[in-house]
């Protein structure tokens, strides 16, 4: 997870400061990161594609890595607040569970697998291409508020797993930190991205 997390995650960062600072610069400047994700459809040619990839991989990276706990032999749940919307969306944590393995299994090559809130206010389970995210309206068929996500390019699984995706989606379990999820599922009921609403700094 450390040279995933330093080697890969700050290729992105570098990526995206160098849009900030370049010709096209103003079109992101002063927004959150949260923003960014949403007007990607709006930015100009030159910058679309970087944008895209490395902004979203920012973001994804940043969502990502903040919701992970130290590992647990049980598999820790939602509790309070999110347990019952849980339930009350899926019918049990085991079914969301069920559903967002078979989700991240069937991400073809490289993406990601999330839980969000949708326009409705249901959470849902939904999946991405490449550094795309459900943020990026206009880009991905299924907007939603992410409140968790599972990085499924293989640079994230290579070292411990090879490409034996079910045992790295099972690894994910034991490290979720549901608190901090549920804090996310507390902010986008409210349409926020809690400190992905931050406006960004070059
Ligand atoms: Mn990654």
């Amino acid at each position: 997870m450390t040279v995933h997390h330093t080697r890969h995650h700050q290729t992105y960062v570098s990526n995206l400061n160098g849009v900030l600072t370049g010709d096209h610069g103003s079109e992101i400047q002063g927004l959150s990161l949260a923003d960014i994700q949403k007007k990607i459809s709006t930015l100009p040619d030159p910058i679309l594609t970087t944008v895209m990839n490395h902004g979203g991989g920012h973001y994804n990276h940043c969502l990502f890595f903040s919701t992970l706990a130290p590992e647990t032999d049980t598999v820790p749940a939602p509790v309070d607040e999110l347990k019952t919307k849980v339930d009350s969306d899926f019918g049990s944590f085991d079914a969301m569970r069920k559903q967002f393995d078979a989700t991240a299994m069937k991400v073809f090559g490289s993406g990601w697998a999330w839980l969000g809130v949708d326009p409705d206010g249901k959470l849902a389970i939904t999946s991405t291409r490449n550094q795309e995210n459900p943020l990026m309206q206009g880009i991905v068929p299924e907007p939603t508020t992410p409140i968790m996500g599972l990085d499924i390019w293989e640079h994230a699984m290579y070292l411990k797993y090879l490409n034996r995706r079910p045992e790295y989606i099972d690894a994910f379990w034991h490290i979720i930190d549901w608190e901090q999820v549920a804090a996310n599922y507390a902010s986008a009921r409210e349409g926020s991205t809690a400190i992905f609403d931050v406006p960004m700094e070059e």
